[in-house]
């Protein structure tokens, strides 16, 4: 398939391919294989899930309903109880089997991720691992619940500090990363204790199908764990999130439906784990090494396609350095094969859906008019999926509206500044507060600047910083919580205390 090119957008140095790579016929015959063997649930009003790549369709999916959702609950909340009742080494090796399933499926669990997302398989498989991980690392954690004992300090009695799980949670994922969305949420809350009912996005639902069917093969019960899929995601929560046997919602998304299902929370006292937007400063300073800086703000920026809420949204680079990263990463960028995720060596897959590509060539054009410059890419690329350009605009005023929001594309903004503290300040000039970089050659600037940006985590001279073992999460208005790690379990869990009382005795 060779497209035609939106010429009006390719100016620059640095041109773009114009031609979008196509999917290999043996991985497009693997992935089918991999959707006909998908166990899918069945029902009268269905919905299409589609290929991003092609426009074509490869599923339809029961559109539940608020009360089947009901239904959902009702049966999570009953197997739940024998669940919590488990111990900590019964759950522990389950979640182990479920890793190894994960891992021994990894190979149809990416063709399906690249099927229904789009993002290129080599990207497809590294979400397999680091989603793989989540379940490895909870495995582990299971059996270390917490809890403490301590001394009243005017003496006379003993507190033991305990961990109960916190019973059944409701778990709302993106579609951007399918498989690794689902197993953050999922396997803590399983390794606590919880029961869970997870509705995955309509638009990339059948990974969340496939790891929930590996994880009953495992050993997690039948009913313990509920995927539902709908349309209708405020039905899903008006009806689920007052219901008195929900105890918890972990939810990744955007700022504003965060917000919406935090009010719901209240009402109910729900626990809340938000996991919201961003708008990531990545700052290059003069000192920082080139390659690395370039390569790293590639990492940060083209991963996923952009699509990613820890993304480098604002590239803010130091005069000295600037023309020479600016060339570095157009060309890397302006190199990427873009095409269908199936295709050899693609690096750029297509964008989720159709509005995505209208709202880059939105966000470039208005860019463009307040005075940015294109240095490479520019616009979509004709073709029934919805791909669009490696683009790097250099020079990209605060005014224009790419400076201010979450981009989740393949757009590099850059932006130019002198000194550290300038940096600073208009790096926290966002309500947004969940990932930050940094790419200097000096210990002190690094964690100075890392200590002085208001986010939840930091690169420090590398793009691809989530790892299963940290805390990720963000501050401000990305969000409430962390998932992975020890304090990811916590999330799940409710901390109690017994106190003992003691007399002296002869
Ligand atoms: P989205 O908020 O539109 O949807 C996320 C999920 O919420 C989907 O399952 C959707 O169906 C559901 N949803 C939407 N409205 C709902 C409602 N009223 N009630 C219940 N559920 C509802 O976000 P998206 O477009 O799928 O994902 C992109 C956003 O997610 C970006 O803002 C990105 O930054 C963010 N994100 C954050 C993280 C993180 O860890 N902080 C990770 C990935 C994505």
């Amino acid at each position: 398939m060779t497209t035609e090119l939106n010429t009006e957008r390719t100016t620059g140095p640095t041109a773009p391919s114009t031609r979008l790579a196509v999917a290999d016929p043996a991985r497009a015959r693997a992935a089918d294989i991999v959707l006909q063997g998908l166990r899918l649930p069945t029902g009268p009003a269905t919905f299409d899930v589609h290929n991003p790549a092609t426009g074509a369709v490869i599923a339809s999916l029961p559109d539940t309903g608020p009360g089947e959702a009901l239904d959902a609950v009702a049966r999570a909340d009953h197997a739940g109880r024998e669940w919590a009742a488990t111990t900590p080494r019964h759950r522990a090796d389950v979640l182990r089997r479920w890793y190894d399933l994960l891992v021994e499926h990894a190979d149809a669990i990416a063709l399906l991720v690249t099927l229904e997302m789009g993002k290129p398989l080599a990207e497809s498989r590294s979400e397999v691992t680091y989603g793989s991980d989540f379940v490895r690392w909870y495995a582990e954690e299971a059996v270390r619940p917490g809890g403490n004992v301590r001394d009243v300090p005017t003496g006379g009695a003993t507190l033991l500090t305990r961990r109960a799980p916190v019973g059944l949670s409701v778990l709302i994922t993106p579609w951007n990363f399918p498989l690794a969305m689902a197993t953050r949420k999922i396997a803590p809350a399983l390794a606590a204790g919880c029961p869970v009912v997870i509705k995955p996005a309509a638009l990339t639902p059948l990974t969340t199908y496939y790891a929930v069917e590996l994880a009953h093969q495992a050993g997690v019960p039948e009913d313990l764990v509920q995927v539902v899929c709908t349309t209708n995601a405020s039905g899903f929560s008006d009806a689920v999130l007052p219901d008195a046997r929900v105890r918890k919602v972990s939810f990744t998304g955007s700022t504003g439906v965060g917000k919406v299902l935090l009010r719901l929370a209240a009402d109910n006292v729900l626990r809340s784990s938000m996991e919201l937007g961003g708008n990531a400063p990545l700052i290059v300073f003069d000192d920082a090494d080139l390659e690395r800086a370039v390569d790293g703000a590639y990492a940060a920026k083209m991963r996923n396609g952009g699509q990613s809420c820890i993304a480098a949204n604002r590239i803010f680079v130091q005069d000295g350095i600037a023309d020479a990263f600016v060339e570095g990463l157009a060309e890397k960028m302006g190199a990427a094969v873009t095409g269908d995720g199936l295709a050899d060596d693609v690096a750029l897959g297509p964008l989720i859906d159709d509005r995505a590509v209208t709202s880059m060539q939105r966000l470039v054009d208005d860019a463009v008019i307040h005075g940015a410059s294109v240095r490479t890419g520019g616009g979509a690329l004709e073709s029934k999926g919805h791909f669009f350009q490696a683009t790097v605009l250099d020079h990209v005023p605060a005014r224009a509206e790419i400076a201010g929001m979450e981009i989740f594309g393949p757009v590099a903004a850059i932006q130019r500044f002198t000194t550290q503290a300038e940096v600073v300040q208009r790096a926290n000039a966002t309500e947004f507060g969940l990932a930050g970089y940094v790419f200097t050659e000096s210990l002190d600037r690094a964690l100075n600047v890392a200590d002085a940006l208001e986010t939840g985590l930091v690169g420090i001279n590398q793009g691809v910083p989530s790892n299963a073992a940290a805390p990720f999460g963000g501050v401000k208005h990305s969000g409430l919580g962390r998932e992975g790690s020890a304090e990811g379990l916590e999330e799940y869990q409710s901390i109690r205390f017994y106190n003992l009382a003691r007399r002296p005795t002869a």
